[in-house]
């Protein structure tokens, strides 16, 4: 019989200090019980960030900030170390491991400081110190549990294309790069932990799959492997009905399918990297969110169906830093090919568009981007229409910060008619101005814009009105 295979990624909050990476390596222990393991780990949390804050200080010629982050990288790793490994001979072997990764990271600060240039390839290696300092530390501490257990680097296994800062894998290179680094590790029963968030070009260089990527990662190892399960180890319980920090009777959701959960992560619940779900979909292959704070509970599975409720919204959620563009003006009316200019640029830039709306006066077309983006794609734009804007046939571009998407979602909001009405009378009533409004014709979605201060009124209104704060029947 094939043994079973495990996928389980644990975020960076799960493997934020020496207890937390002790838990994860008993939940490693005790998943290895009844399947092969292959652990995917994030950075310790607040790691990344701090790198990029660094990296942008080094950029402008600043000498002191690689000395000053490796330094306390070092406390910090050295630190877990101690708590994590007993035995002195074991803990040396991983220090020396850390140390290469510290030594690679001082030279790369020093490059950047000293040429005052950060180019998106080297910030990609730059990030990628946090999980190749995370992943050797929770291979430790599950050799600590008396299991055999291995770091391993996402270079040699998850193979990408070259777009640094947001890459995407190439599915064929890496299943065969998982046969030959992974699949015999498995079958000589060692666990190997995987740095998340980080691959490499066929040509090796390194790159990485975007913020919050190691969620990605465990999908493309748990398909390219055909994993019977994958684990999202994270610090919440699952996926909720609503953000809890805004609707206080959220509560989790047991069952939720592919598009559902996939349609919540691009709407900005922060549980799932957006891609996540994308490589394990046409294989169906079950995604489990869990609580390593709390492994006794059972989160929520990521199935191909889901699970069916009454109504058909299954969770709202909100999505705070976006912008919303426009462009527009009388003058765009009959200009051939606005939409198609305007979302190729977009397009060229990887900017993540969440919603798009066009009226038929054809006046505006509106869209939403993350904020991170915003600045770059309105840059862009006006690029891009130069010539219209300086002939007044597009008359203007302009950008709102002080917007918020908020999406109903359900699958099974399909067919049911009914809800978009119902969402927009409880709105109404509670004086909540729409400013957008859209619905893809997957009725999956239905997704409005209002001003960032009617965020939390819209949301518990819709959350009331829907009766989701119900424990389902
Ligand atoms: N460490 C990376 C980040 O913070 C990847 C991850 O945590 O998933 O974005
Ligand atoms: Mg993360």
């Amino acid at each position: 019989m094939e043994t079973r295979i495990q996928v389980m990624k644990f975020g960076g909050t799960s493997v934020g200090d020496a207890a937390c990476i002790a838990r994860a390596a008993q939940i490693i222990a005790a998943a290895s019980r009844a399947s092969a393991c292959v652990a995917v780990v994030s950075a310790m949390s607040g790691v990344t960030n701090r790198l990029i804050a660094a990296a942008r200080r080094a950029e402008t010629g600043d000498q002191t900030a690689g000395p000053e982050i490796v330094a306390a990288l070092c406390a910090q790793h050295e630190d877990a170390l101690k708590t994590l490994v007993r035995d002195e001979t074991a803990r040396q072997a991983v220090s020396e491991q850390l140390k290469a990764v510290f030594q690679e990271g001082r030279r790369l600060f020093e490059g950047t400081a000293l040429l005052c240039e950060l180019t998106l390839r080297t910030l990609d290696t730059i990030l990628s110190l946090g999980e190749r300092l995370s992943a050797p530390l929770v291979a430790a501490a599950v050799r600590e549990l008396g299991l055999r257990s291995k770091g391993v680097d996402a270079t040699d296994v998850i193979a990408t294309d070259d777009f640094h800062g947001s890459a995407e894998p190439l599915m064929d290179r890496t299943r065969e790069q998982c046969e030959v680094a992974l699949r015999p590790l498995l079958a000589d029963g060692i666990i190997p932990v995987v740095t998340g968030f980080i691959g490499a070009t066929t040509s090796g260089v390194l790159t990485t799959l975007g913020r919050g990527g190691s969620d990605y990662s465990a999908t493309i190892l748990g398909a390219a492997l055909s994993a019977d399960e994958v684990i999202i180890w994270t610090d919440v319980e699952g996926v909720l009905t609503a953000d809890p920090r805004l609707v206080a009777d959220a509560r989790t959701i047991p069952e939720i399918s592919y598009r559902e959960a996939a349609e919540l992560a691009y709407f900005g619940a922060k549980v799932l990297h957006p891609k996540t779900l994308n490589p394990v979909m046409r294989a169906g292959i079950p995604v489990w969110i869990r609580n390593s704070f709390a492994p006794d509970k059972i989160g929520t599975k990521i199935t191909p169906m889901g699970q069916s409720i009454g109504g058909g919204v299954k969770a709202l959620t909100a999505i705070q830093d976006v912008a919303l563009i426009t462009v527009g003006g009388p003058g765009i009316v009959g200009l051939p090919d606005v939409v198609g200019r305007t979302f190729s640029t977009t397009a060229e830039l990887r900017a993540n568009v969440l919603l798009i709306s066009q009226s038929s006066s054809q006046n505006d077309i509106c869209f939403i981007v993350s904020a991170g983006d915003a600045k770059r794609t309105v840059e862009a734009l006006r690029k891009e229409f130069a010539q219209d804007l300086a002939h007044e046939k597009v008359e203007h571009i302009t950008i709102d910060t002080n917007i918020a998407i908020v999406a109903v979602i359900g699958e099974n909001m399909r067919g049911t008619p009914g809800v978009a009405g119902k969402t927009f009378n409880a709105l109404g009533r509670e004086n909540v101005n729409l400013i957008a409004i859209a619905q893809g014709s997957s009725e999956a979605n239905i997704s409005f814009v209002v001003e960032e201060k009617a965020v939390k009124t819209a949301l518990n209104t819709t959350h009331r009105e829907f009766g989701l704060g119900l424990p389902s029947s």
